[in-house]
């Protein structure tokens, strides 16, 4: 990674991943003409329990991104212990890439952001990119930080959530997850 790139950080538990992450992260990169994004599956956030382990999450996270060359995957919350917060993350994450951060939240995290560990060091360390998101609206007048930037995404009602909820219903979740997700979310009998 060389000094002058622009790495986009998706964290987020990924339980599971869904098209809404994927199309998020994709857009954002165009938008913001980013050169990689890196998907960090959490490993014990503060605020979320999460619903199977972090090998499932982080193997169903590689599967979903696996054809695409901008995107990639770390590990760095397997290794970090106790509770993970975001900006112990990035800070690390900062620490061992030669590049300028981007860290790409949707807007129901965007509201959250006050609750957050340290969220003016977040702002020094990285800039910050808003996914606006269904039934969770912008505060405009908290978006004037110049590290703050809203993107244009498009609004996608999809969640981990409605998946899981979808499964336990026995509804399917063809096309809300790829392939290989699906398959894999099948074969280990998740969130059934
Ligand atoms: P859950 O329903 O279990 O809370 P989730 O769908 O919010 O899960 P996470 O893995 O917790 O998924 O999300 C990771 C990041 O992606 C968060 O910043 C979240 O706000 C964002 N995100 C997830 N889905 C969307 C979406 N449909 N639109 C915009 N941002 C999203």
């Amino acid at each position: 990674m060389s000094k002058g790139q622009r790495v986009g950080i998706f964290g987020g538990l990924f339980d599971p991943p869904h098209i809404g992450h994927l199309i998020i992260a994709q857009a954002v990169l165009d938008e913001f003409r980013l050169h990689q994004i890196i998907f960090v599956p959490a490993g014990n956030p503060p605020h979320k329990r999460a619903h199977s382990s972090y090998a499932a999450r982080y193997h169903m996270t590689k599967l979903a991104i696996r054809d695409n060359r901008y995107f990639a995957i770390s590990d760095i919350e397997k290794h970090m212990p106790g509770k993970t917060y975001t900006v112990d993350v990035v800070a690390a994450l900062r620490a061992s890439l030669q590049a300028r951060l981007y860290l790409i939240i949707g807007s129901d995290q965007w509201e959250e952001i006050g609750t957050w560990k340290r969220p003016q060091e977040l702002f020094k360390l990285c800039r910050v990119i808003v996914a606006p998101r269904p039934g969770h609206t912008l505060d405009t007048h908290r978006l004037s930080h110049p590290m703050l930037h809203v993107s244009k995404t498009p609004l996608l009602d999809v969640s981990s959530t409605m998946i899981r909820k979808k499964i336990k219903n026995h509804h399917s979740i063809m096309y809300y997850v790829r392939a290989d997700v699906l398959k894999y979310i099948k074969r280990k009998k998740l969130y059934g």
